[in-house]
């Protein structure tokens, strides 16, 4: 830490997985605008420059006081020449040129407001942005053929784009061990994501199932989405099925091979309750009472052997699954994926039954979920 003097440097490890950044920290406005930048990469599939950016505003979320000089910044990992640029920019003149027209750009709006409906990545955005479409009115006067999901997405486009509370993720999770625990005593569920992580709010609620006798979680999803169904809890839902195998190679990548359900909830309201949403409103001018709210939830089963990394995965943030990953294989010669840990040297299988005994066999520092917010 620095006594004042300028040339004094605070040194922060390189990999985001070996630091502990908690939701609060001192320097918003360097984080938001190089996240801005970060989410345009995404929207233009520039993955490379996207993770640069990922990497600029998470040594600026661990950053112990709030930037007022580059200089600071001497001896931090991942600031680039453009991310020094844009902090450099907004230390002089309060603020970016290149994020505000970014942010005002027309592509950028529109690839946004696109890619917020359930089902439309950047890809299918960036067609549909190429074809003059901005808008939801125009995406359906261009009579173009949806998914069913997208139809979904559209049909429920302004629950979803609002962000889920604590509160109801809590009144989900109720829901979902009703319904695991009926199909299955015993079973074990296990809030993932970024409410594990401490948010107070989501664009979605990530739920681990497993059950304590490895077999015995095999073909869960199903039932306990026809149990939900006949509760008449789902507005969409759409189920996979595990397809892990050890054969399937080293097991480095991002996506997984669990048993699994991405859906749309149908949340009762409290009676009541506030209006949430536009549609509320209408509904209610039409002396209509909606009394639920669509909401997005991930359900994912796996083996109980494998739940620690399950739950080491699926608990993010996606910035800091990726640098855990990227250690692994650069530091430790190692792949880590949500269903295992690959010693390439050793080559064998490491176990573990906890979240711990993975960063002891990755040599790191224990993280708790809440400080794993890069
Ligand atoms: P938010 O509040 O926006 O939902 P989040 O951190 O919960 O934030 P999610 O997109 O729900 O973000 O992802 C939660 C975790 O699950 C992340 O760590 C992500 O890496 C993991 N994950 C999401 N989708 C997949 C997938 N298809 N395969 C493997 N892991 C995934
Ligand atoms: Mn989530
Ligand atoms: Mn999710």
């Amino acid at each position: 830490a620095s006594s004042g003097d300028e040339t004094a440097t605070f040194s922060m490890p390189i990999y985001a997985c070996q630091r502990r950044t908690t939701l609060d920290h001192r320097n918003a406005v360097f984080t938001e605008a190089l996240s801005l930048l970060a989410e345009n990469a995404e929207l233009s599939q520039d993955e490379g420059r996207a993770v640069a950016f990922r990497r600029a505003a998470a040594t600026l979320k661990a950053f112990p006081e709030p930037l007022t000089d580059a200089r600071q910044l001497r001896g931090c990992p991942c600031l680039g020449q453009h991310s020094l640029s844009v902090i450099q920019d907004i230390l002089e003149n309060g603020s970016s040129r290149e994020v505000e027209a970014t942010r005002r750009s027309e592509r950028f709006k529109a690839m946004k407001l696109l890619t917020a409906i359930f089902g439309v990545g950047a890809k299918t955005a960036a067609q549909w942005f190429q074809e003059g479409i901005r808008n939801l009115p125009q995406l359906h006067q261009s009579g173009r053929v949806l998914t069913r999901a997208q139809q979904a997405g559209v049909a429920h486009y302004d629950d979803l784009t609002q962000s889920v509370t604590r509160a109801e993720a809590d009144t989900i999770g109720q829901i979902v061990e009703e319904a695991v625990g009926a199909k299955l005593p015993s079973a074990r569920v296990t809030l993932v994501g970024g409410f594990r992580r401490g948010k107070l709010s989501g664009h979605d609620v990530d739920f681990l199932i497993t059950h304590p006798e490895e077999g015995r979680e095999e073909g869960l999803i199903p039932k306990v989405v026809a149990h939900l169904e006949a509760r008449d809890f789902l507005l969409y839902h759409k189920n996979n099925r595990n397809s892990y195998t050890e054969a399937s190679g080293t097991p480095a990548s991002t996506m997984d091979h669990f048993e699994r359900c991405f859906s749309i909830f149908k949340l009762p309201m409290p009676e009541g309750g506030e209006p949430h949403s536009r549609q509320d409103d209408v509904a209610l001018r039409r002396g209509e009472c909606r009394r639920w709210r669509a909401v997005r939830v991930d359900l994912v089963v796996c083996p109980f052997s494998q739940f620690a990394f399950a739950l080491l995965g699926w608990t993010g943030s996606k910035l800091f699954e990726r640098e855990l990953r990227r250690w692994a294989t650069q530091q430790k010669n190692m792949s880590l994926s949500s269903h295992a840990l690959y010693d390439n040297k050793q080559r064998k299988y490491l176990k573990a039954a906890t979240e711990e005994e993975i960063f002891a066999h990755l040599s790191l520092e224990y993280i708790p979920p809440s400080e794993r917010n890069a």
